[in-house]
């Protein structure tokens, strides 16, 4: 392994570390990006990576996100995150899982864990077997907070569609204006059956076709490929699958004014942002507009702590803010000139004390 500190993507975390435990084969990384508004909050992934560096450079890059993600959401957690490396067999056992919520447990509180990509609820809750720092459990109570993050997450993009389209488009009602949604997971499905509830046209597409083609059915919208998503004629593309999507291939295939979803780390480097903005195209910050599912998380976290049941209306109050601070944002970019996603990182770096 490389040395953290020298990696690209090192930004001074307080701390990062290297976790094998022999009996169970569990090797992990976590990264504790800042502490500075509370304890580093943020999932759990369980990938297979062709080489530790890329385990090292996801870890760094995803707690430096969720740093930004906590702050901006107003949340008193700061940003960590956790990667275990998944070795080829992929075989998730229990005894890998309880290490893994042994290591949380030693460090005290210092990060607070939940799911990410990988990682599922019956997971976590093998975790909480061996430590309370940890979030995203299954909900006890109809109006308790928790669970399962998506469809909060969604909730949020929904929002933030809808302000943009008000910002960008003036209108102030979604009936009839087109969505492009590339993926339609938890999150992708959840934010069409809002936008289709308010009369939104959707053109989804997912690796799993048959997904979207359900999907559309359902709602009576198009799939299509994989390959054409990316170029729909639209008002709004929604990335909803996987980060790095926007770079110059991809900026220079959109035909919408607006890019607005809920996938981690949709610009591919640090530029292409700018670039987005020269094409007069408007884009919420990822980690801003993609906050439900972290307020979800955080709120049933706290709630926990101080023995009081958590509350689905005040996670709903909080998601529904989201359109201030894109407001916030885009207005500040439109009078400086800098784009949306340099201002939302400047913002969030105050916040954190950078
Ligand atoms: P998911 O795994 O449920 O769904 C992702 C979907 O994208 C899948 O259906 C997959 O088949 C599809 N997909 C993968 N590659 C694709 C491609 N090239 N083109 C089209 N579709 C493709 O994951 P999710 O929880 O819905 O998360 C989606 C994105 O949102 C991820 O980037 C995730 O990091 C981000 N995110 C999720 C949450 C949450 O609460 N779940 C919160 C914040 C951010």
């Amino acid at each position: 392994m490389t040395a953290f500190w020298t990696e690209p993507d090192f930004d001074d975390h307080e701390q990062v570390q290297l976790v094998r435990d022999r009996a169970s084969g569990l090797t992990a990384i976590i990264a504790l990006h800042s502490t500075h508004l509370g304890p580093g909050a943020g999932g759990t992934r369980y990938w297979h990576y062709p080489e530790p560096k890329d385990a090292i450079r996801d870890a760094l890059r995803l707690s430096r996100g969720m740093s930004y993600k906590n702050a901006m959401a107003g949340l008193p957690m700061g940003g960590g995150k956790a990667v275990i490396l998944a070795d080829k067999s992929g075989e998730k056992t229990q005894a890998l899982l309880e290490a893994f919520g042994d290591t949380v447990n030693a460090l005290g509180g210092r990060y607070v864990t939940a799911e990410d990509v990988g990682i599922s609820e019956a997971d976590m809750v093998t975790v909480s077997t061996r430590t309370r720092y940890v979030s995203g459990l299954p909900v006890s109570g109809e109006n308790a907070a928790g669970g399962d993050p998506g469809p909060f997450t969604a909730m949020g993009i929904y929002h933030g569609i809808k302000a943009a389209v008000q910002h960008k488009l003036g209108k102030s009602s979604m009936d009839g204006v087109h969505i492009a949604v590339q993926g339609t997971g938890s999150v992708g499905s959840g934010l069409a059956r809002l936008l289709a509830r308010d009369g939104a046209k959707l053109t989804l597409a997912d690796i799993h076709a048959d997904r979207a083609a359900g999907l559309a059915r359902e709602l009576g919208g198009e799939a299509v490929s994989t390959d054409t998503i990316m170029g729909v004629q639209c008002d709004v593309f929604s990335p909803n699958a996987l980060g790095a999507i926007l770079d110059d291939e991809g900026i220079a295939r959109l035909q919408a004014p607006i890019v607005a979803g809920g996938a981690n780390n949709q610009l591919a480097r640090q530029g292409h942002g700018a670039r987005v903005a020269e094409r007069g195209i408007l884009y919420a910050p990822d980690y801003v507009i993609n906050a439900g599912g972290i307020i979800s998380v955080a709120m049933e976290y706290l709630a926990k702590r101080q023995g009081e049941p958590s509350d689905i209306n005040e996670v709903r109050k909080r998601i529904a803010k989201i359109p201030e601070r894109l407001q916030e944002i885009w207005q500040q970019s439109e009078e400086t000139g800098v784009s949306s996603d340099a201002v939302a990182d400047g913002m969030a770096q105050k916040l954190i004390g950078r």
